[in-house]
């Protein structure tokens, strides 16, 4: 369905200078068994691919726990608290700002992430996505003292810490065109962005340290959708200087 051609040769330069891209893969929003998640984990587990899922943990039930703990390629993520929006319809949507006292929103957080290593001892990953991919610069820099070790929003990072101790590894690449159908941006459109991620990696322009990030919604993916991840995937296995890494647990960042 995609033609990753531009993407290939902009990899094969990549091969030339002895060099791997490295792609993680975040998926939004799980707070139960469902049979969109189990696509996803058939797809994860059909390609043997790592997979971050940011966990809603006011709403999480146990059973997302039994579905997931016998796969280890799956590592879970805090995704706020509750996913709720705190802001005036004048701003865009965030649960995660100073629109409440922040001594309860962190109260809130650290609720959340007890609440989520308990229940995913093994697959627990200290790490905080929140949701919109919003949250205020305040809040960032208290992560840290409630254990969070890292932090996964959109677009390429400024830096290499968020805040002392904590890690950023954001995504960069959302296949929903959200403002418009809900279906798949056009593939060549993603083709084009993946290519000029991959381009601007390899001349210095943005951190070639930062694994891309695919960002995925599984509650809400049509065939389309499904279709260009499965594709995704492909391309990156196929060629011998990408891989798949544990984004938020990744070794060498
Ligand atoms: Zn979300």
């Amino acid at each position: 369905m995609c033609d990753w051609s531009p993407v290939y040769a902009e990899l094969d330069r990549w091969l030339t200078s002895g060099k791997v891209a490295n792609f993680w893969w975040r998926d939004d929003d799980a707070i139960e068994q469902t049979p969109q998640l189990e696509n996803l984990l058939k797809l994860c587990d059909a390609k043997e691919t790592p997979i971050t899922l940011a966990v809603i943990p006011a709403y999480a039930v146990t059973e997302l726990a039994e579905q997931t703990e016998v796969r280890g390629h799956i590592s879970i993520a805090v995704h706020g608290y509750s996913h709720q929006n705190y802001a005036p319809k004048t701003e865009k949507k965030r649960e995660l700002g100073l629109h409440r006292e922040s001594l309860i929103v962190l109260s809130e957080l650290a609720e959340g992430f007890g609440k989520l290593k308990a229940m995913f001892p093994d697959g627990f990953n200290q790490a905080l996505v929140p949701p919109w991919n919003r949250i205020d610069e305040l809040l960032v820099e208290q992560l840290s003292s409630l254990g969070f070790s890292s932090l996964s929003t959109f677009q390429p990072r400024q830096a290499h810490y968020a805040s002392p101790g904590l890690r950023q590894i954001n995504c960069h690449i959302d296949p929903i065109e959200w403002h418009g159908t809900r279906s798949l941006v056009s593939a060549d459109v993603l083709v084009e962005q993946t290519r000029v991620l991959l381009e601007r990696q390899r001349l210095g322009l943005i951190d070639a340290k930062e694994p891309l990030g695919l960002l995925t919604h599984h509650l809400v993916h049509d065939d389309a959708i499904w279709g260009f991840i499965e594709s995704f995937i492909k391309m990156v296995q196929n060629h011998p200087a990408s891989q798949f890494v544990i984004g938020l647990e990744h070794p060498s960042d």
